[in-house]
């Protein structure tokens, strides 16, 4: 009997696993132009520290983790974003000591949610992000919005929508959650069972609910922008007016307040629209943070980071047709014509890829047709024919697929061929010798 996947998994194959490789390339390629550098920390954390830092009041926490006894009876749970993962190795690591600030970091990889499946949500999905930790000037806030939104452009997106909004500082966000909690009381019967939970520990987690009715009560509900502290306020607008500057688009969003518990001052997201009106929530997320770091024990340095999806970006790209460069490609398809010519014809791939080329050879006995199909199947430049008249004069017969021409080599003249065929190729097919 067949084993089907876990509910909410998914299998990235063929050219998905393509797309995925280039849009996480895209990403590294953006954060290293801004000067981050990769971070690798483990799946697996104490359960502990995703209490402390994404926090107990969020529903990350509170209904979404993977959390089980290893042998040693110690609670371990599945990283539900990577964050958590990077502070604490800022802090295990004393990078803060060691290293210039901000200490800019990204990282790619699974993060695992118990979360109800649906479009653009899944359980183990894969998240790129960015973190600068260290610097409090709302210059590091700004670089980190402009370096997601030159990532998502630099992958093909155009109108992409920033929201964006403040939580002010923990003065300005007590006043405020005293405001909330006055105002939902009166409201709080007729809403959802999450906004109840959420009254009691993070009234301000009520503000994004999804339910039409409880949204209609929000939209009367006090604005956050109404209790912001003159510095807090400040901060926020300084930020403003750089995206200004530098033309990001923004839309402010008052009910922005982000699920997870450590975010203060500034929060965003990344949104997009494709052409067929497909929406998969927020492609990316994050904020700045005031006590993250030290929470887990650390010197109390501010940050900021975003996550984005991996998963959220595929879906957008594919549906607007802007995923490039997923096809295979391959430069060499070596056709033996018989078992005979196959002991040439593996020799002749050998040599080519010993020289940097994209090869493959048919180890099967097929005809040449089949052969012809599967070096087209393979996006191959030239076709490589072996039979019993090359062999006995040592020359190949070469085939360039796409205009069908024809052409004798001598073996020992291959690779001297193939780097004139390949340099009168354009721009992009260069790559082999100059690597
Ligand atoms: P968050 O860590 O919740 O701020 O999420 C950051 C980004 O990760 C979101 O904008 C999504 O693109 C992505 N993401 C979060 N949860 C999921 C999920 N369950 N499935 C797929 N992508 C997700």
């Amino acid at each position: 009997m067949e084993i089907n996947l876990p509910k909410g998994t998914h299998d990235v194959i063929l050219d998905e696993a393509r797309a995925y490789d280039r849009i996480e390339t895209v990403f590294k390629a953006a954060a290293d132009l801004y000067g981050f550098n990769e971070m690798r920390t483990p799946v697996i954390e104490h359960t502990e520290l995703f209490v402390r830092s994404v926090g107990d009041s969020s529903d990350i926490v509170r209904k979404e983790m993977y959390t089980f006894k290893d042998k040693g009876d110690r609670s371990i749970t599945l990283r539900p974003e990577l964050t958590a993962g990077i502070m604490r190795s800022i802090v295990n690591n004393k990078l803060y000591a060691t290293q210039d600030l901000p200490l800019k970091a990204y990282y790619v990889g699974p993060a695992f949610r118990y979360e109800r499946p649906q479009l653009g949500r899944y359980r183990q999905f894969n998240q790129f992000g960015v973190e600068a930790v260290g610097v409090t000037s709302p210059y590091s806030d700004a670089e980190v919005i402009m370096l997601g939104f030159n990532a998502l452009k630099m992958l093909g997106f155009e109108d992409i929508t920033l929201k964006i909004n403040t939580l002010g500082d923990e003065a300005s966000r007590n006043n405020y959650r005293v405001a909330l909690k006055e105002y939902f009381a009166h409201h709080l019967e007729g809403m959802c069972e999450d906004c109840k939970v959420r009254y009691e520990v993070n009234p301000l987690r009520i503000l994004d609910c999804k339910v039409p009715e409880d949204q209609k009560i929000v939209e009367d509900a006090p604005k956050m922008s109404d209790y912001l502290s003159p510095e807090a306020k400040d901060r926020f607008d300084a930020i403003l007016a750089l995206l200004d500057a530098f033309s990001v688009p923004y839309e402010i969003d008052e009910n922005l307040v982000r699920g997870l518990d450590y975010y203060s001052h500034v929060v965003f997201e990344y949104h997009y629209t494709t052409k067929k009106g497909v929406n998969v929530g927020a492609m990316g997320a994050g904020g700045h943070y005031d006590n993250l770091i030290s929470d887990l024990g650390g010197p109390a340095l501010s940050g900021v980071g975003f996550a984005c999806g991996i998963e959220r970006v595929y879906a957008l790209l594919k549906d607007d047709e802007l995923l490039v460069d997923t096809k295979e490609t391959t430069d060499f398809y070596v056709m033996p014509m018989g078992e005979e010519a196959l002991q040439d014809g593996f020799m002749v791939g050998a040599a080519l890829r010993a020289a940097g080329y994209r090869t493959e050879v048919c180890l099967e006995n097929k005809n040449f047709k089949t052969m012809f199909k599967r070096a087209e199947r393979k996006g191959s430049r030239f076709a490589i024919i072996i039979g019993d008249d090359e062999i006995k004069t040592e020359t190949v017969t070469m085939k360039n697929m796409a205009t069908q021409e024809q052409f004798k080599v001598a073996y020992g003249d291959l690779i001297a061929k193939a780097d004139e065929l390949f340099d009168l190729e354009d721009e992009e097919h260069h790559h082999h010798h100059e690597e």
